[in-house]
């Protein structure tokens, strides 16, 4: 019999009336023939008011006792609605994620799924009683209750649906789709048909709220189709498949974190090691880092720039203040008023010009870059909250996202079902745990750095217009946050086309009055990739923790959901790439 999971959102559930047309989709959906599980979350906004009830009693929590209070919202939601589907006629059951038995690890607050057992869904399920989920909780190896981070509910429904190897995962919710970006924010954002796992992953991971980025990584490892639609509506919604809406589109979504903070650690000894000693510090406080930036090191010192969530300055700090003690370094500076505006494309990774458009477009509009990431199929850029709402605007103008795809979508990848029940079984053994698909090394790039750029609005536009204006396809770009008014601006390009760059980029340097342009051509990138990369805090500590090993300096560093990358010395390209082949060995899927 078919298997079908549905998941209402807090907006969805937010009263009685919510409650019972939710129910009756869920009959309807069992009177069509399938076995079905409901997840809910909280009601409305229950889980913020228990999180501001807990902050009226203290500043700090204990995170054990948060994920006590915040699990009993979603209770309340699962018993409702068993008894509302009573109520209509039907039988159900609802269950938390202890009686589920959803084992999660320790980390409380942020928990990761390590299994499910499936025997008393099952049972039920068999015996034709609709199983009322409660989302976003398990329960650790000695009993305790765990959440698994804001949004987490739909990481339950995602994850239900891989061990029940469900035919659909339906997430319901107050918008009728995935948009091109956040539609509350830009009323002229438009539906897409289709998005593609890697660029749900990334959108999510970079601040489209709409779904739980954890729940994207079981999806694409576990093939769970998900659709997105209204509760509120017939509308059909969006499919998160392996395909994107048009292949061709350099840019398929926008995404804005509005509250970012960047911290920079100044003259930090540029040596193997020590960027490891920084993020480790932070990832053993299980906080993501992203938009890691080292300027290339100058009288053997770098600034190393990166950016958390602001909510997590505090914890960052701490973490901050021990490394640059321990490393002997200058000391740090912090900016808690900016925001991330990236754009995400699998198009992007095969087509030029795509940064410099994006560039362009904000230069533009006055809106000042302050410091600049890029990977294969995203590009990010960090900016001040007050310009935040028109960069996004900006960015999702220039690259029409408003408009309907000109190529069709192509047909949807095989569903669930289509995995052997051994090769589940198989993979279910780690259910969050971290896959890696690929170690691979590219000897045939270059480097080139402009330094001392003016930290003001059009200068990245106007060097990489000159650049790209030649045809060479820059890759990797970075610009380090400004010190003193001036920022380095860092990409690799082929080596073949370095001499090249190197003149255009000296015709930029003159025009703006900065300087010098500096380059190497022994360069090698290494990229580490699979799936779930960035939340994995561990990765790219354990890519820092191999390379300082073997004494290898790491110049440039991107993370993305799919993907770290490093840049080092071409000499040690070799070496860096058989250490990080033995590293990630155990994690190979
Ligand atoms: P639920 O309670 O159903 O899980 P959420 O509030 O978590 O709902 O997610 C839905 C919200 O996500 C929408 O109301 C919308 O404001 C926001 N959102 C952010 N980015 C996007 C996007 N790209 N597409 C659709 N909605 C988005
Ligand atoms: N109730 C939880 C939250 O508000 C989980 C969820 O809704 O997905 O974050
Ligand atoms: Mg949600």
């Amino acid at each position: 019999m078919p298997l079908i999971v549905q998941k209402f959102g807090g907006t969805s559930v937010a009263d009685s009336q919510k409650i019972l047309a939710a129910a009756r989709k869920a009959i309807r959906a069992q009177q069509q023939g399938n076995q079905v599980v409901v997840v809910v979350s909280a009601m409305g906004k229950n889980t913020d008011v228990l999180v501001d009830l807990a902050r009226e009693i203290t500043d700090r929590p204990s995170a054990r006792e948060m994920d006590m209070l915040l699990s009993t919202g979603e209770q309340v939601s699962i018993a409702l609605m068993a008894m509302a589907i009573d109520a209509l006629g039907n039988q159900a059951v609802s269950m938390t994620g202890a009686q589920m038995g959803i084992r999660t690890d320790s980390t409380h607050t942020k928990a990761r799924i390590q299994s499910i057992s499936t025997d008393r869904l099952r049972q039920a399920l068999d015996e034709g009683i609709i199983v009322i989920a409660a989302g976003f909780q398990g329960i650790d190896e000695h009993q305790n209750i765990t959440t698994l981070g804001r949004g987490g509910s739909d990481t339950t429904a995602v994850a239900l649906a891989a061990v029940l190897r469900a035919d659909a995962c339906e997430i319901y919710t107050d918008v009728d789709g995935v948009y091109t970006t956040d539609p509350r924010v830009l009323p002229e954002a438009r539906m897409l048909r289709q998005v593609s796992y890697d660029e749900m992953l990334e959108l999510a991971s970079l601040g489209a709220g709409v779904m739980h980025s954890r729940s994207i990584e079981f999806a694409k490892k576990f093939g769970v189709p998900i659709h997105v639609r209204s509760s509120f509506s017939d509308i059909p919604g969006t499919l998160i498949v392996a395909e994107p809406e048009d292949a061709e589109q350099p840019v398929s979504g926008a995404a804005l974190a509005k509250d970012e903070a960047r911290v920079t650690l100044l003259g930090v000894p540029d040596r193997p090691g020590a960027s490891l000693a920084i993020f480790a510090k932070i990832a053993a406080r299980n906080i993501a880092v992203d938009m890691i930036v080292q300027n290339v090191g100058a009288q053997g010192k770098a600034d190393v720039s990166f950016t958390v969530l602001r909510e997590e300055l505090p914890t960052t700090l701490e973490a901050v203040r021990s490394a640059v003690d321990e490393l002997g370094a200058d000391g740090w500076s912090q900016d808690d008023n900016v925001s991330k505006v990236s754009v995400v494309g699998l198009g992007m990774a095969t087509q030029s010009g795509v940064a410099e458009r994006m560039f362009r477009a904000l230069a533009d509009a006055g809106v000042n870059i302050l410091m600049i990431t890029t990977s294969e199929i995203k590009i990010s850029v960090l900016v001040s909250r007050e310009q935040a709402a028109l960069a996004l605007r900006t960015v999702h103008q220039a690259f029409e996202l408003h408009k309907p795809p000109v190529h069709a979508p192509r047909p949807v990848a095989a569903p669930a079902g289509s995995a052997t029940p051994l090769e589940v079984l198989s993979r279910l053994q780690s259910m969050e745990g971290l896959r890696i698909n690929d170690v691979s090394l590219d000897d045939t790039q270059a480097r080139l750095t402009i330094n001392s750029v003016p930290d003001t609005p059009g200068v990245a536009a106007q060097v990489f217009e000159r650049i790209a204006r030649d045809g060479v396809l820059v890759d990797m770009i970075v610009q380090s946050c400004g010190v003193g008014g001036r920022a380095n601006l860092t990409c690799t390009v082929p080596r073949g086309d370095l001499p090249r760059s190197v003149a255009l980029a000296a015709e930029v340097v003159r025009e703006l009055g900065c300087g010098p342009v500096t380059s190497s051509d022994q360069v090698a990138k290494l990229s580490v990739s699979g799936i779930g990369m960035r939340s994995h805090a561990g990765v790219a500590i354990r890519m820092f923790q191999a390379l300082s090993e073997a004494g290898i300096n790491v110049e440039m560093v991107n993370t993305s959901e799919v993907q770290v990358n490093v840049v080092v010395e071409g000499r040690h390209g070799g070496a860096a790439l058989a250490r990080l082949e033995e590293t990630f060995q155990a994690a190979r899927g």
